[in-house]
């Protein structure tokens, strides 16, 4: 485990220091209700060790993430009287992680509910075939050989 640097929300939702209301939990995993939700079911499935982005995460850990998010999203759906599903994670706080214990958020959706997660960005350009191989290119390259992109190899 990546040890919390600095106080961390989460960690204390998690030892219950503070009001949380929780939904959802095992021994590896936590899921509760948004505080600020975009949507009425707005929940955040979290892991009960402090990590901070996607790539820290032990792979079994991860794994019990995503099969705690996959129970979850049909039933906080239906519970939340919506049709479909944003699974949304903000890995580093450039992408807009603003609490730095990692979260995956189920954010429940109907037609006109007025959210939006716009992909493609409107306006963003679409790059000739040729940039697109070469950065699929540099990328398999740095996952065949882990020295050049600096991280280590993931399996
Ligand atoms: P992030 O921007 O890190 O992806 O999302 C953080 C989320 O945590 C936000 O949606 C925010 O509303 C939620 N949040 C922040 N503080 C608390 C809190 O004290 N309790 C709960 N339940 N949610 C929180
Ligand atoms: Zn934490």
């Amino acid at each position: 485990m990546k040890p919390s640097t600095g106080h961390c929300i989460f960690c204390d939702l998690i030892r219950g220091a503070a009001e949380v209301s929780i939904c959802y939990e095992d021994a590896t995993a936590i899921a509760f209700l948004d505080i600020q939700p975009v949507n009425p079911g707005h929940v955040l499935v979290v892991p009960r060790e402090h990590y901070e982005v996607l790539q820290d995460i032990p792979g079994d850990v991860g794994a019990h993430l995503y099969q705690a998010a996959v129970k979850l999203i049909p039933v906080v759906q239906t519970a939340a009287g919506a049709t479909d599903m944003n699974i949304v994670v903000n890995s580093g706080a450039a992408a807009g992680q603003n609490v730095m214990h990692y979260h995956i958020h189920l954010i429940p959706r109907k037609a006109g509910d007025g959210f939006d997660v716009p992909l493609p960005f409107p306006g963003s350009p679409m790059p000739h075939r040729q940039q697109l191989d070469a950065m699929a290119a540099r990328i398999g390259g740095m996952l065949r050989d882990p020295l050049r992109s600096g991280g280590k190899k993931n399996g």
